[in-house]
């Protein structure tokens, strides 16, 4: 078999983790099967670079930032090799650029567009095991880009399809997919088995075990996916095609994000085009809304409300003063306190009154909701941020979660 497998920062932390890792990898191989292997930077090294970067630049150039966070992963691509033949196994290390990973030019969250992959192929047929540099590619020109924050489960993911791998396993510090996040609620139960939408909106509403756009990869080109522990031998969880079984559970998982912020422009004037001008403007400033809401209008002016990510808090205020003087709108605010928790499950497609039982919970607590969103398979509310704990608790309990189904 070919076995594409992800190691995370945590478990690639210090020397002694990137023994353990090559042990693994090493006992793979043992086992008959050709291994790829991607790394991410060793833990916190990626925030350390991005601090640097703010430290010298208060706006830093897209393409120099990449630059600079793309070499964390080359130490440990490097540290691995090592590793790995110091117990006696060929293995070549390659950068994004060496694995052929060509990428579009969006610095900072570039999306890959092709793996030529020779240079693993390769190195698989002379025996060795291939470790590749996560995260990173190039664009047409040569330049280095990065797919995103978590995007090493990317690499892994697209390099997986392109070999046509066996299985893409992400080894991190949890031993699975759990029904929420498990280092905030001990209740948290693992899933055998989750399928590829549910995963998707677990991870793009806050749940970073996985990156989204490597679910959706994954999806796309039917991957087998799964996520194991890298300290543990557990079984993990398989993220794959929906079955019936699955279509039984209601709510499979809460998730929870606090990266987003809201904003609010004041006395917008409610005519045709104004939202259309407010949200061309933001999108041609390639940033990305989540939610939005409009109020009911009085005296035909209006309130809009949406959420954007806290990493584009100043991008975002410099958009809107131009903004509100383009439209005339009397005044913009920004809250930062705020987080979104979400029920997920495809369950929900033929079942109703999920979203009142949530409404309900989260006001027996005495919990405000700030905006709703929904969708076929998953319910969201923004509330305020110092309730995010008591929430995603509270709403595993009323769900059941904690309960095997
Ligand atoms: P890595 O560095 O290996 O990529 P991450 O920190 O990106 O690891 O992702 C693993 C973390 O995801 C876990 O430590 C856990 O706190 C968090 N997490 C959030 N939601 C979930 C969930 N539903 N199931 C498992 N882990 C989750
Ligand atoms: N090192 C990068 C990050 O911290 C990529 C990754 O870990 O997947 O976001
Ligand atoms: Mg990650």
């Amino acid at each position: 078999m070919l076995i594409v497998q992800k190691y995370g920062g945590t478990s690639v932390g210090d020397a002694g983790r990137i023994k353990n890792v090559a042990k693994r990898v090493c006992r793979t191989k043992e086992a008959g099967h050709d291994v790829v292997v991607v790394v991410s930077a060793m833990s916190g090294e990626t925030d350390k670079l991005v601090n640097l970067a703010a430290e010298v630049s208060e706006n830093p150039d897209p393409r120099e930032m990449d630059m600079l966070v793309s070499t964390g992963e080359r130490v440990t691509i490097a540290l691995l090799s090592m590793a790995i033949h110091s117990l006696g196994h060929a293995a070549q290390s390659f950068t994004g650029r060496q694995a052929g990973i060509i990428s579009d030019c969006f610095h900072t969250k570039a999306r890959i567009e092709k793996i030529t992959g020779e240079r693993l192929r390769e190195a698989l047929k002379e025996g060795n095991i291939a470790v590749v540099a996560g995260f990173q590619g190039i664009n047409e020109k040569s330049d280095v880009t990065t797919l995103g924050r978590g995007g090493s489960d990317l690499t892994a993911v697209a390099i997986a399809a392109t070999l046509q791998a066996d299985y893409c396993d992400i080894y991190t510090d949890v031993d699975g997919v759990y029904t929420t996040d498990p280092n905030m609620v001990p209740q948290a139960r693992k899933l055998d088995k989750i399928s590829y939408d549910e995963m998707l909106e677990m991870a793009s509403l806050g749940a970073k075990v996985l990156q989204t756009r490597s679910v959706e990869f994954a999806k796309k080109y039917n991957v087998p996916l799964r996520v194991l522990s890298s300290f543990t031998d557990n079984p993990g969880t398989l993220v794959t095609a929906e079955d019936s079984d699955m279509e039984n559970v209601v709510v499979s998982g809460v998730a929870y994000d606090k990266n987003q912020l809201k904003i609010t422009i004041v006395g917008v004037p409610d005519k045709p085009g104004v939202a259309a001008k407010i949200f061309s403007v933001i999108s041609e400033a390639n940033i990305i809304v989540d939610m939005i809401i409009q109020n009911v209008s009085e005296g035909g002016l209006t309130d809009v409300s949406f959420t954007v990510l806290k990493t584009d808090s100043k991008r975002i205020m410099d958009v809107m003063k131009k903004i509100v003087a383009d439209i005339g709108a009397r005044d913009v605010n920004l809250e930062e306190d705020i987080a979104k928790v979400s029920i997920i499950g495809v369950g929900m497609r033929s079942h109703s009154g999920v979203a009142s039982q949530m409404f309900s919970a989260l006001a027996q607590e005495g919990i405000n909701i700030m905006m709703i969103s929904t969708s076929e398979i998953k319910i969201s509310c923004v509330i305020e941020a110092k309730y995010t704990e008591l929430a995603v608790r509270m709403l595993h309990k009323v769900f059941e979660l904690d309960k095997v189904a």
